[in-house]
């Protein structure tokens, strides 16, 4: 569904990823673990066209990305949370839900009322300014503000960052419940904790290359990748 073959990219004379080649398949969660400035959030950025590649190319269902503008690739179907929880402060959550609709490639359609069933926190807080919320809460908003635009596959930025372990752990599980609904997810984390019980894959980068690519099980039996380039 998405396919990244040998991405450089970076900002100005600072390369920042340095030839990352990476699948995601159809109703997969794959996840992008790696530490602070290892090049998750660049290479979620060059996915959507926010930073210019350098080489390399980015094909998504079957089409090259290449020239593309980001509100094309978001048409495309490519919903994008990232890490910053970009949402209106001032307008209220209904409303912020509400800016996001649009009628975007995805095969499942995001209503208000699917939305609430997911995040059962926002439903009561419908008409409180987006700025007034939690972190959880805005992150819960920030990725309904993207299902509404019916992505077919979602990034994800360091969703569970900064936020209590109670609230990572919801966050988790709605997380889990939009995979088993046939979501396609691409998750950048840190956290391996976070990203175990939910994804299919991982590839693992440091200083902006792939370091390791394979299941869990198979991390797991690599001690000296997750000790050289993952903090654990
Ligand atoms: P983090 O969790 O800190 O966001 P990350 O894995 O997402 O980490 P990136 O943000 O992709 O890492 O950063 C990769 C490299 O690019 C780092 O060396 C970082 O300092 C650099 N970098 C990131 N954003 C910019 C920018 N706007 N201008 C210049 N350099 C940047």
């Amino acid at each position: 569904m998405l396919e990244l073959q040998d991405v450089c990219a970076g900002y100005g004379e600072g390369q920042a990823l340095f030839g990352i080649s990476l699948r995601v398949e159809p109703g997969e969660a794959v996840c992008l673990l790696g530490r602070n400035g290892a090049g998750k959030s660049t290479t979620l950025k060059s996915i959507m066209g926010l930073v210019p590649l350098a080489r390399g190319r980015i094909r998504f269902l079957e089409r090259d990305l290449q020239g593309l503008r980001t509100y094309q690739r978001s048409r495309l179907g490519l919903g994008y949370v990232p890490e910053d929880r970009r949402i209106f402060p001032e307008l209220t959550v209904r409303e912020n839900l509400e800016a996001a609709r649009k009628s975007a490639a995805g095969d499942s359609r995001w209503t208000l009322e699917r939305i609430f069933t997911l995040f059962p926190a926002l439903q009561p807080m419908q008409q409180r300014p987006g700025g007034l919320l939690s972190g959880g809460e805005q992150q819960m908003l920030s990725i309904a503000r993207t299902l509404m635009g019916n992505p077919r596959l979602v990034l994800l930025d360091e969703p569970s960052e900064g936020l209590a372990p109670r609230v990572v752990a919801l966050l988790r599980e709605q997380i889990a419940r939009l995979k088993s609904e046939g979501l396609t997810i691409l998750l950048c984390e840190q956290n391996l904790g976070f990203a175990t019980a939910l994804c299919d894959r991982m590839y693992v980068i440091d200083t902006g290359q792939l370091r390791f690519s394979g299941t869990f099980r198979e991390l797991e039996a690599n001690p000296e990748v997750k000790r050289a380039h993952l903090m654990v």
